[in-house]
């Protein structure tokens, strides 16, 4: 269930009387912390990437935008939203309606493949919001059926979804790779006014995301949830500083050397350990493995079935230590992970939060612990924690198993 925020309600984001209405009627009390961040940034018109986990409630946010903005006496589309998927696809809808039920005359519509485009074309008559995948989107605007002339507010829903090439890809991607949707969409939008307002929402924030929306967006604002919003109230997070060395392999034996310490003495249920170097990673492995914790890795070199394989010993239990890189961490579900080590300091604060989301999830107790040498590291860390507004304290020297 969404978290919500205490004391304010959605009168107080100033929203036209409808929209106000519709939320109450909808069962929206209070907005959760997204909400009440990113809707009042949204109402001013900026153009937002809003990143927070999956039901954080970032649908309601722009929904809310979108009809707080509609002219419903203008029956051409104004809003245009983008999805990954039918069922998202009709979720958003039946949203936009939920909220838009004191909205006279709202017509909001799905345009999806495998529907015939000529009920489309009907739908299309009299439509203020339009919600679609990229591909069906782009060949109603092709067939002169859907006008883009009115549309002054674009949203791209699951983003990292849209433009990305796909879980698993990674091992295929070359430099120029670029996926189907991510043409459709940049198709999409060259095809729109340039006078627009857009809103990505997205569960994380790859960098290959992060490149794709700076060619689309005016200065975007980030709107994000604090550490402290984001349900990890229980993940005690610490560093451990190790030696750094000139040879890149003693440092690594010197971080397995207290891994594998850390291991022996605390009590946890499963571990996510990630190196930033996926060659390490089946090395770190077979160590751990042969020490007898069952441990299994995923890296970029192995095939799809292969990181199946690893993510449902994961699931049943028939491994304790899964290994990836960032490359392989999407879709890992590691709801009994409670322990989350980098054997290296990630490269961005993003990435770093991405990794310990992973563990003390739903507020239950976890740990996560972050290796780094002396000096470049142990800085990168430190600019980590403040950006993150961590406290984050020195591992103690010696380990009791009530740390965790
Ligand atoms: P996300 O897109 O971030 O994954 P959703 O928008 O799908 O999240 O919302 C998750 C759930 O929370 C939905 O069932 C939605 O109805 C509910 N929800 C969202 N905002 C609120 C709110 N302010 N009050 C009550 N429930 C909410
Ligand atoms: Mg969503």
């Amino acid at each position: 269930d969404v978290i919500l925020s205490e004391g304010i309600d959605f009168g107080s984001l100033l929203l036209s009387q409808p929209v106000l209405d519709g939320l109450s009627a909808a069962g929206f009390q209070k907005p959760s912390p997204i909400q009440l961040k990113a809707i009042p940034l949204g109402r001013c018109g900026l153009d937002l990437i809003v990143q927070a986990k999956s039901g954080t409630g970032k649908t309601c946010v722009f929904c809310t935008i979108a009809l707080d903005s509609l002219v419903l006496e203008n029956p051409s589309t104004q809003v245009l939203v983008l999805a990954p998927t039918r069922e998202i696809a009709v979720q958003i809808h039946s949203v936009v309606m939920a909220i838009g039920c004191a909205m006279e005359g709202l017509e909001c519509h799905v345009f999806i493949g495998g529907r015939p485009v000529s009920q489309d074309k009907t739908h299309l008559k009299k439509c203020h919001v339009a919600v679609g995948s990229p591909g069906r989107i782009k060949q109603l605007i092709e067939l002169g059926m859907l006008s883009t002339a009115s549309i002054r507010l674009f949203v791209l829903d699951e983003a990292d979804k849209l433009l990305e090439e796909g879980s698993f890809q990674e091992q295929i991607k070359y430099e120029d790779t670029i996926s189907t949707e991510a043409v459709y969409i940049s198709w999409i939008f060259s095809s729109l006014p340039v006078n627009k307002q857009m809103l990505a929402l997205s569960a994380t924030y790859p960098e290959s995301l992060a490149q794709h929306l700076t060619r689309y967006m005016r200065e975007p604002t980030f709107v994000r949830l604090n550490p402290s919003d984001m349900g990890l109230k229980g993940l005690k997070q610490y560093y451990k500083l190790v030696q750094s060395h000139p040879l890149p392999h003693k440092v690594f034996e010197e971080k397995v050397q207290y891994l594998l310490e850390l291991f022996s003495k605390i009590p946890f249920n499963q571990a996510l350990v990630f190196s930033n170097l996926h060659t390490r990673a089946q090395h770190l492995a077979d160590i751990l493995s042969s020490k007898g914790l069952p441990a299994v890795c995923i890296s970029g070199g192995l095939s799809q079935d292969q990181r199946l394989e690893a993510m449902s010993k994961l699931k049943h239990y028939q491994c304790r230590v899964l290994i990836s890189t960032d490359l392989t961490s999407r879709g890992i579900d590691a709801e009994k992970v409670n322990l989350v080590i980098n054997l290296d300091v990630p490269q961005d604060w993003e990435t770093y939060m991405h990794r310990i989301g992973r563990a003390g999830r739903f507020g239950t107790q976890g740990l996560a612990v972050t290796y780094c040498c002396h000096g470049e590291e142990e800085n990168k860390m430190m600019a980590i924690a403040q950006k993150c507004g961590l406290s984050l304290s020195a591992l103690p020297s010696t380990i009791e198993p009530g740390l965790m």
